[in-house]
């Protein structure tokens, strides 16, 4: 082609839209290239009939994410909060409580260890640099072991292991083995506090756009939407002298700068020549990603607002879902409740026919919510797993043995190619505003870098 941007940003998801607006505005020449025929990535909205979206990647935002609340103010997108009144539910082993509140009802033993746990984490949390993991005392120690060690170390009763689980298992979208314990603890304090990533209220689940996600990173290409080659996977990078050859199976474009935005194991995959830095090849084959799939029973209304329960559950391996959460509208025009299969359950899980696995969670509806949860208008569930162009999520997941290994690896730019997706940022790692803060940062280092050259 003859076009020939100044820089090219491989991918279109929040990362390398947030990336593409920043050079945007600052009047530098770019293309962005996305493999799928869509932007958004990890965020997708399917948009059921009018009223009715489901978000089948990320959809909440939450205080501290100043960078999301920004961006929806400027392109006139509402949020709205998540629905958070009422009775929860827990289910261990097929015995249903309910509860009030963020503190599940067990019995005093339990609770008073589950109190200790999450203060013990919380407290290692807050001495983890952000910006250097590797550099606390303790932090050959916290990488040499699995978050999964630490729970089993630190469980008393099995009630409260159950419960610690199914909280970080839903924070963290993985089996708990697969995360060193140093990322567990730099990923809580990347996003505050583990309070804030597990609470509704004043967390990470508090609001949620009207319409969905996925139209925020729409509208923030829409002044540069000719700038985006949609259906353009990128499979060679290569470098001679100051010029940069990336090429797909029917393109070849030549630019100065690159910025990187896609997932670890797809960064992986594309073959660079020469190749990447030696240490980041090796941490990019260490990274595995997490496994989660959202699962969506519809109704006419939100049926269980009514008979008092706020929709969200917690349930042990008895339950192939280890939260259930009230998904519905802003307008509360129809039910929603989403269900999250992670890890080894979602293996399972999406082993069977799409029947079984509708099945599967309107027994646990009528379990929970009774008889009226019998006819649903709608079943739809959706793993990023099964995508190519995800290969998993929610994000990557540093093992034990990588940040004391690797240190910032990950994200150090090595001219002409930048790294920005949410497994670069420091900030929110692993979530869309992560995304959008190391877009925002690549986009600034190619600046700086531009008028260096
Ligand atoms: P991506 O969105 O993965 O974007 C990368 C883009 O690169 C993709 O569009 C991909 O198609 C493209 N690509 C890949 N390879 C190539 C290639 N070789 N050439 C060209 N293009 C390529 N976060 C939250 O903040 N809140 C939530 O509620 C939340 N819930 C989630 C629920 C689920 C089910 C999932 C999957 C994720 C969730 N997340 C949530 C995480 C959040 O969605 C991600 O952190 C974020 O979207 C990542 O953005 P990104 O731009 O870094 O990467």
């Amino acid at each position: 082609s003859k076009l020939s941007p100044l820089v090219i940003i491989v991918g279109g998801g929040f990362s390398g839209i947030a990336a593409a607006k920043k050079l945007y505005e600052a009047g530098i020449s770019f293309l962005v290239l996305e493999a799928r025929e869509r932007l958004g990535g990890r965020v997708f909205t399917k948009t059921i009939s009018e009223g009715l979206y489901l978000d089948l990647g990320g959809q909440w935002i939450g205080p501290t994410q100043d960078r999301m609340y920004q961006l929806c103010e400027e392109h006139g997108l509402e949020t709205f909060e998540t629905y958070d009144q009422g009775k929860n539910i827990l289910d261990l082993g097929g015995k249903i409580r309910t509860y009030a509140g963020m503190i599940p009802k067990m019995d005093l033993i339990s609770l008073i260890n589950l109190d200790l746990i999450l203060k013990k984490l919380e407290k290692l949390a807050r001495q983890i640099d952000i910006n250097y993991p590797w550099s606390h005392p303790k932090a050959k120690k916290f990488d040499a072991v699995s978050l999964d060690h630490f729970i089993r170390k630190n469980s008393l009763t099995k009630s409260c292991e159950k419960v610690i689980r199914v909280g970080c298992e839903t924070v963290f979208a993985c089996e708990l083995n697969e995360i060193s314990l140093l990322h567990a603890l730099f990923y809580i304090r990347s996003g505050t506090s583990l309070e804030c990533l597990i609470n509704i209220k004043n967390g990470a689940q508090q609001h949620r756009i009207k319409g969905g996600m996925q139209p925020l990173v729409e509208q923030m290409a829409l002044p540069f939407q000719d700038r985006i080659r949609f259906n353009s996977p990128v499979i060679r990078i290569e470098k001679t002298g100051n010029e940069v050859q990336v090429k797909g199976n029917d393109f070849e474009y030549t630019a100065q700068k690159i910025i990187l935005s896609v997932p670890p194991p797809l960064l992986a995959k594309i073959r660079f020549t020469p190749d990447l830095p030696t240490e980041k090849r090796q941490l990019l084959e260490r990274y595995s990603m997490g496994h989660v799939g959202k699962c969506f029973m519809v109704y006419e209304k939100p049926f269980w607002r009514e008979k008092g329960f706020s929709g969200q559950a917690v349930a042990d391996k008895n339950s192939p879902f280890q939260t259930l959460f009230d998904c519905s509208p802003a307008d509360g025009r129809f039910g929603v409740l989403m269900g999250f299969t992670i890890g080894n359950r979602a293996k399972s899980f999406f082993l069977q026919d799409e029947n079984a696995r509708k099945a599967q969670l309107q027994e646990i509806l009528e379990l929970y919510f009774g008889q009226d949860s019998k006819h649903p208008i709608l079943y739809k569930d959706f793993t990023m797993s099964d995508e190519i162009w995800s290969s998993g999520c929610y994000a990557g997941i540093m093992p034990t043995g990588a940040w004391t290994g690797f240190e910032d690896a990950y994200r150090k730019p090595s001219n002409p190619y930048y790294f920005a997706g949410t497994e670069a940022s420091t900030r929110w790692n692993g979530y869309i505003e992560g995304a959008v803060l190391a877009g925002e940062a690549a986009s600034l280092q190619v600046i700086k870098s531009l008028q260096h050259d």
